[in-house]
């Protein structure tokens, strides 16, 4: 595995941080209210002790961050992860405060995570451990406080422990408690591919921009999880041309086209947990694939792929980041110097918080909408988002992600300006 390698450089705070200070520089807020929006609001760390299946004690470490939640509830998802850090947690929350405001839904920002690969738990193992955590963050989740969701390792299956969990402690069902859970208990018609069809939105609208159509181009997509995986079948199916996708074990490149849709049949027939076995394509290293000459590069795994010392290998003139923080600084500014069009994460992996928030509230109503509905709704939030994004940028000569960044956090510190300060 190439973890170590692809985390290395900036770290995903530095970065968060970074982009923050950029943005403030643009909007001229004063120093107070700077290190009001730098500083998360609650940080929870959390010891998650687990029976192991052999009668072993283990104990876990776990965190939920609130960065913000001056525009709404907490609202960001869970992530199992062996490199989980509480600085990882922090940006990743700071994002999702940003990402709302772009999107203009009413949520702050939030992010969890526990320290463990969850490749090495049983079934029942994960179980209790996704248990326990909830029941160690009740004093501050819920539906008006903080509304958990999947991330990196974390399912609807994750979703229902959690729902369950906090609604076995309420004494009654709680489904607005999380999102992303399934439809059996109250999730939303079209949530398990929202992330992935706002990317191909925010894609759509940057090809628009170039003069392209779907077909024109060629595709990588690193992560082949919720998120990659979609993304390659639905941009597949658009007329786009996905010649590679990896995953943490390696991945594979065909030049004239993958098929997304016989790479999941050869997984599920084989069991592989990997894309690199399958046989109708070259095996290719993670390294190989950011370098490969295509029109289109998709990070849809982890931070800090795409680093000062491996941009110069992107080839792509096209990136939307479907993954939360895959550029560092370093690299995004390379990136703009050479005209390539970044579509920035807190703009295009928006989809999943939108069709999140629809989650919510048809729980809060009891009131659920045709998976139509969902998806039209969601369609027309990213593509106004895109738009207002897109024209800010142009009018103030700034790159997309500046632009998103300046959006939203404009829009928390108008929040926080209109409320003013307690007591
Ligand atoms: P996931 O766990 O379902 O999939 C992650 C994928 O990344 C897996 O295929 C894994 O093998 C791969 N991966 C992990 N480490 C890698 C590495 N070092 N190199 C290459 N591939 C690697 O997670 P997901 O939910 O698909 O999330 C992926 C990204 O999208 C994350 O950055 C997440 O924060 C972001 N995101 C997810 C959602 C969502 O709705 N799930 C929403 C917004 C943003």
């Amino acid at each position: 595995m190439s973890e170590t390698l692809l985390r290395e450089e900036t770290s995903a705070w530095e970065a968060a941080l970074f982009q923050l200070e950029e943005a403030a520089d643009v909007l001229g807020l004063d120093q107070g209210m700077r290190d009001l929006l730098a500083s998360p609001k609650r940080v929870l760390t959390v010891a998650v002790p687990v029976r192991r299946d052999d009668g072993r004690l283990e104990v876990f470490t776990g965190y939920r961050v609130h960065h913000n939640v001056t525009r709404g509830p907490a609202k960001g998802g869970i992530r199992y992860h062996p490199m989980v850090s509480l600085d990882e947690i922090k940006a990743l929350a700071m994002w999702m405060t940003w990402k709302c405001a772009v999107v203009g839904i009413p949520f702050g920002g939030a992010k969890g995570g526990v320290v463990v690969d969850p490749t090495t738990l049983s079934r029942g193992e994960l179980e209790r451990l996704t248990r326990r955590y909830a029941a160690e963050l009740l004093p501050i989740i819920g539906p008006e406080k903080d509304i958990p969701a999947p991330d990196v390792n974390t399912d609807d299956q994750v979703m229902a422990w959690i729902m369950d969990t906090f609604s076995v402690n309420q004494g009654y069902s709680v489904p607005g408690i999380v999102t992303g859970k399934p439809i059996a208990i109250g999730g939303s018609e079209g949530r398990r591919g929202a992330t992935a069809l706002g990317v191909m939105y925010c894609l759509f609208m940057a090809l628009r921009e170039r003069g392209l159509q779907p077909s024109d181009v060629t595709v990588a997509i690193q992560g082949y999880g919720k998120v990659g995986s979609a993304v390659a079948l639905f941009l597949h199916d658009a007329g786009c041309k996905v010649v590679a996708v990896s995953d943490v074990r390696g991945g594979v490149h065909n030049a004239r086209g993958l098929n997304p849709q016989a790479l999941s049949r050869h997984r599920r027939a084989t069991g592989s947990p990997t894309v690199s076995t399958y046989p109708g394509a070259d095996r290719i290293s993670n390294e190989e694939l950011v370098g490969l000459d295509v029109d289109v590069f998709i990070p849809a795994a982890l931070e800090g792929v795409i680093r000062g010392d491996n941009v110069d290998q992107v080839k792509a003139s096209i990136m939307v980041e479907a993954a939360n923080g895959p550029t560092t600084p370093a690299a995004d500014k390379v990136l703009n110097d050479r005209g390539c069009l970044v579509v920035p994460d807190v703009l295009a992996n928006a989809g999943g918080v939108t069709v999140s928030y629809f989650e919510w509230v048809q729980d809060i109503q009891a009131y659920f909408w045709s998976e139509d509905q969902v998806g039209q709704r969601m369609r027309r939030v990213m593509e106004r988002a895109y738009e207002e994004v897109s024209a800010f940028a142009q009018e103030r000569g700034l790159s997309m992600r500046q632009a998103a960044q300046v959006i939203g956090i404009g829009r928390v510190a108008d929040a926080h300006a209109t409320r003013g300060l307690f007591p």
